[in-house]
């Protein structure tokens, strides 16, 4: 069949590597690159003043160990070689006061008294930290229906800091957490602690589009201006916005879900229902080299993902502190970080890179028909993919991939 693939993020591009041999394939890309929110500096990012030994990601960065397991058979599939970590997060207050997390605790006090102060510090947070956890073990999938994150967590400072882990998870501001949806954030939550491990992909994640690449045999379009897709009872129309009209068996919508309405071009009742609540977010992340502002807290120890209150009114960003994860020399290469939302510390001057994101904007509304969008995929020739219909990470994306790969064998 003649298929065209709307998107070359992590799931368009899985699709796209999964049906390659059954199908006449057609990526059409909006970018002028490849990969969506997998940014790697010196591979899909180029013109970024870094040593060209080094490549740093800049979007996508780390994948659960244990529960991404479609994950992990895509990169065994395609040869792509992993390591493994361990991650530690602190959290730093407006106020100045900063928590150590569990591992920076065990590994990075520089005596007993200090771990003895740090741990003190801990107690209440990690008594909040279980509490949470007992209700979350407890709680069903459909109790988590239609709930937002914030009847889990409220303002406790264990609560502040999960949700800024989820801030840092899903790239969306501190602000529109509260609204995120718990069937998202609560399985997420549940099996992540100080004890996950984390991969990354060596090489930086757009190595494993480079093998997709390698065996693709469609054609692919990027700085695509599609105008409208139509369905027909016999197929797909794709109207480019110069005016040409491309015919398709099949088309797979790989974006994100906001996306969705404003390409179809014949929606129905039931298109407009599961995807009319989806909004865009729109966020930036740098790339910089400056952790002077940490010597404000007293700290010269940068986890992998410490996070920060910026001020007292609920704004916060993270700070990735990339040589940890990258194992990059800090004394032969400066420090670079992956920040978001940190403008305020950073000196404009160390600032090596800006990314612009699009990811969507999870909250209550939006999800409430992904399992209609899942259950309808194939009717009308159109499906969907994306991380969006699974846990909003890779694993929903490249899952999400591997279901319609079955609809189309
Ligand atoms: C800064 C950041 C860090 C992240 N870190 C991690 C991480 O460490 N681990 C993890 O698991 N997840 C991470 N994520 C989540 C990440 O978004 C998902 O893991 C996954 O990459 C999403 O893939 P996707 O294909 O669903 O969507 P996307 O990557 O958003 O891909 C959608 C594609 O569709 C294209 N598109 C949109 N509209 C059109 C159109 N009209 N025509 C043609 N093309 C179009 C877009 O340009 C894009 O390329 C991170 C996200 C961000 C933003």
């Amino acid at each position: 069949m003649k298929i065209a693939i709307i998107g070359a993020g992590a799931a368009g591009m899985t699709t796209a590597y999964l049906l390659n041999k059954q199908h006449d394939l057609t990526i059409f890309e909006k970018q002028p690159i490849l990969g969506g929110n997998i940014r790697t500096l010196n591979k899909n990012v180029t013109g970024v003043e870094l040593d060209s030994k080094l490549v740093l990601d800049c979007g996508v960065l780390e994948f659960q160990s244990e529960h991404f397991p479609n994950f992990h058979k895509l990169m065994n599939a395609l040869n792509v070689t992993m390591e493994q970590g361990q991650t530690s997060s602190e959290l730093f207050l407006a106020d100045g006061h900063y928590y150590k997390s569990g591992a920076g605790l065990l590994h990075h006090c520089k005596n007993l008294r200090e771990f003895l102060t740090e741990a003190q510090k801990l107690f209440p947070v990690l008594k909040g930290y279980l509490r949470f956890l007992f209700v979350a073990f407890r709680t069903t999938p459909k109790e988590l229906h239609n709930q937002p994150v914030s009847a889990y967590l409220d303002g406790e400072i264990h609560a502040v800091w999960l949700k800024m882990l989820l801030m840092y998870a899903y790239s969306m501001p501190y602000q529109k957490i509260a609204d995120f949806p718990a069937e998202i954030a609560i399985p997420l939550l549940r099996h992540s602690s100080m004890f996950t491990k984390w991969d990354r992909v060596v090489g930086g994640v757009y190595t494993y589009i480079e093998k997709i690449l390698e065996q693709f045999d469609g054609e692919i379009h990027c700085n695509a201006n599609i105008q409208k897709v139509f369905r027909t009872p016999s197929g797909v129309i794709i109207t480019m916005k110069n005016g040409e009209n491309l015919p398709f068996d099949k088309v797979i919508f790989a974006v994100t879900p906001e996306q969705v309405l404003n390409l179809l071009g014949d929606t129905n009742e039931d298109e407009n229902r599961r995807f009319s609540a989806w909004q865009p977010n729109q966020i930036e992340t740098i790339i910089h080299t400056d952790v002077s502002f940490y010597k404000h807290f007293g700290v010269s120890y940068y986890s992998e993902f410490d996070v920060f209150q910026t001020d007292t009114h609920g704004h916060c960003g993270y700070n990735a502190y990339l040589n940890r994860l990258y194992a990059i020399d800090a004394a032969k290469y400066p420090h670079y970080s992956l920040a978001y939302n940190m403008e305020k510390y950073i000196h404009p001057a160390k600032i090596i890179h800006r990314q612009q994101h699009n990811t969507p904007l999870y909250s209550v509304d939006a999800v409430r028909y992904r399992h209609e969008v899942i259950a309808t995929n194939g009717e009308n020739h159109t499906y969907h993919a994306g991380a969006y219909l699974g846990e909003g990470l890779h694993e929903g994306a490249i899952s999400s991939a591997f279901a319609i790969a079955e609809l189309l064998k």
